[in-house]
């Protein structure tokens, strides 16, 4: 059988670690070239190929784009992956945090975008996919930044996918629960009691446990995969249905 992904690349933003790792695997497995860009593209996984690109940086996103072209000859799949976290209430950062945060989060979309949709008009399976989170659906406590640019990613996504729809190009975001990956192990590692907010962070999600980092990957296969050519302006929820579901306390 011809695997799902023979022939095309895909390039991962912030593909060496959680999330965009396990989707570079995935993708990888299921036949793509993958080129994960990011600031440390020596992790990339074993038969990805690392660039080092900062996606806050407009000239840095261009010469990677030129390099995973010279390399593969084309782009089929822009996966728009790489984020960083942002606490607090509305009160809690500066504007240069704020402009730090929007600037990694939301315009290295566009960032990406533009220099990678030459060479989307050139594939017949075009696709692209961004990361937004639960925090752009739900309110999370102290999240009011992290938030606005996931908010962001939600609607710039639909925009995209109305601009680009015709031409062949279908853009897609996946929306993740708090997934167990090395930025929540971090995360974790500062409270004063990790596993109480272990504990906490797994019985918010009616699952009762964390989004694994592949099952997020699952995801951004399918809404990437040349097999699914009708899906299009979507926002794919991974949370083990905290977005959705009203469950009653648990025994009750
Ligand atoms: P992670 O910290 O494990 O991995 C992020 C990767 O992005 C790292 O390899 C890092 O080097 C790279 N990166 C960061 N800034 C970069 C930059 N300026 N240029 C290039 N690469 C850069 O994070 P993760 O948990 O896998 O998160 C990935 C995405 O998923 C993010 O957009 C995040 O907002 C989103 N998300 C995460 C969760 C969660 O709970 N972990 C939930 C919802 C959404």
């Amino acid at each position: 059988m011809i695997e799902e992904f023979a022939g095309l690349t895909a390039v991962v933003t912030g593909g060496a670690s959680g999330i965009g790792r396990a989707t570079a695997e995935e993708l990888t497995a299921r036949g793509a070239s993958v080129a994960v860009l990011d600031l440390n593209p020596e992790e990339a996984p074993v038969g990805a190929t690392g660039f080092l690109c900062d996606v806050g940086s407009t000239e840095s996103v261009t010469t990677a784009i030129q390099a995973v072209v010279e390399r593969f000859g084309g782009i089929d799949i822009l996966v728009n992956n790489a984020g960083i976290g942002a606490q607090g209430d509305v009160a809690a950062n500066t504007d240069d945090e704020w402009d730090r945060v929007l600037n990694v989060n939301v315009k290295s979309i566009a960032r990406l975008s533009r220099s990678a949709l030459p060479h989307l008009r050139a594939s017949k399976h075009a696709a692209i996919v961004n990361t937004s989170s639960i925090a752009a659906t739900a309110g999370l406590p102290q999240r009011v930044l992290y938030a606005a640019s996931k908010g962001a990613i939600q609607a710039m996504t639909l925009s995209m996918a109305a601009d680009h729809v015709r031409e062949g190009i279908r853009v897609n975001c996946v929306n993740p629960g708090t997934a167990n990956t090395p930025w929540i192990v971090n995360l974790l590692g500062s409270e004063e009691d990790p596993e109480a907010e272990r504990a906490a962070l797994n019985s918010r999600q009616p699952h009762g446990r964390m989004v694994e980092p592949n099952e997020v990957a699952q995801a951004i296969c399918y809404l990437a995969s040349p097999r699914n050519g009708s899906t299009a302006g979507i926002s794919l929820a991974v949370d083990g249905g905290m977005n959705g579901l009203r469950l009653r306390p648990v025994g009750s």
